[in-house]
């Protein structure tokens, strides 16, 4: 029944939750000095194994004990198939390992007739154990973001080419990511550090990393343009009655798509929505012009692209872009500029990182 060579089972007893087998285990004393070991008593002593038909199973050893003659030490025979340190199989350790990772411990605690402390302390060591196996390579191009893990923005740190994920933070302060940038050995490596507009990673980068350029996400920017519009969209619909505050709510999907990506139906529906909301078609075509501007060939014509864009904001928009126009005001482009002016090359895909603030 429980399949480990070795082992004979003597007894079994079972309750609605649990199997428990008392069994023989044949073995040589341990080795220790030269003149050997003597008996000294038993210790009985229950190892968790697997469940078996969802009850938790025990097993029962009566493990002979041994006294040295050279040095006086205590040992035990040893039972195989169980783990040395943990009173388990090594089958459970295994499974308790690979589900580790996506099950809680308490409710893998719970499965298995154990203690959550005991679960915690075995994913512990094997996640000490596998980071130990990774081999970070350093990115050439960097990316820091942040995820709201535990409570606490942690550092994330990407690798933007690969699109792998090469270091998390335990936090996103200056101090954190210069001490991590510090750390890597063959930084110069990195020539383009990806960030949103958090300025601890921009004043880092600068710090650590004199060389690398500075690109800001484009996402960040562009989701900058959409809140703007969703603000609008709430501030109108106080003055609207119950129904096209509705309308709005749930359409305004639509004008928060990429145009291109709306079919003429939907076009069609979008317009005619606009068409009664003049304020809103003012913040949505404003949106639209802005995410035009990353469609210029190049930094000088992005520049003029903008300052245009922002000379033509209606007033009465205006006021939601604020977060958007403030940003741009404290993210301007830098030393580089004269560089890529000198170099027409065309943006090879919507992606491609050309803008250097
Ligand atoms: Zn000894």
């Amino acid at each position: 029944m429980l399949n480990l060579p070795g082992l004979s089972i003597e007894q079994t007893a079972e309750t609605a939750t649990q199997y428990d087998f008392t069994v023989k285990v044949i073995s040589s004393p341990p080795p220790c000095c030269l003149d050997g070991v003597v008996l000294n008593g038993t210790k009985q002593t229950m190892f968790r194994d697997l469940p078996i038909h969802g009850r938790h199973v025990g097993i029962w050893v009566n493990r002979q004990r041994y006294k040295c003659r050279g040095c006086g030490k205590t040992l035990y025979q040893s039972v195989p198939h169980m783990h040395r340190k943990h009173e388990m199989t090594l089958r459970l350790v295994d499974y308790i390992e690979r589900n580790s990772m996506d099950r809680t411990f308490s409710a893998l605690a719970g499965e298995l007739g154990l203690s959550e402390f005991t679960v915690r302390s075995i994913f512990r060591i094997f996640a000490k154990r596998e980071l130990a196996k990774l081999e970070p390579v350093t990115p050439e191009w960097m990316g820091l973001d942040e995820l709201y893990i535990l409570s606490k923005f942690r550092g994330v740190v990407t690798n933007v080419k690969d699109r792998t994920l090469v270091e998390m933070l335990p936090n996103r302060n200056k101090v954190a990511v210069i001490r991590y940038l510090a750390g890597i050995e063959d930084r110069e490596k990195i020539k383009l550090v990806a960030i949103d507009m958090w300025n601890p990673y921009r004043e880092a980068v600068r710090e650590v990393l004199p060389h690398a350029r500075i690109v800001v996400d484009k996402f960040h920017v562009v989701r900058m343009a959409n809140e703007a519009l969703e603000r609008i969209r709430k501030e109108h619909r106080v003055s609207l009655p119950m129904r096209g505050r509705l309308q709005l709510k749930d359409d305004r999907w639509m004008m928060l798509t990429n145009p291109d990506k709306l079919d003429a139906g939907r076009m069609w529906l979008l317009e005619a929505m606009l068409g009664q909301f003049p304020l809103l078609k003012a913040g949505y075509e404003a949106k639209e012009r802005f995410r035009a501007v990353w469609r210029a060939e190049n930094m000088p014509a992005a520049q003029e692209a903008y300052d245009k864009w922002e000379s033509d904001l209606p007033e009465d928009v205006r006021p939601a872009f604020n977060d958007l126009t403030t940003a741009m005001r404290n993210w301007p482009p830098k030393s580089s500029l004269t560089l890529i002016r000198g170099s027409r090359t065309p943006i090879r895909s919507p992606s491609t990182p050309w803008r250097k603030w």
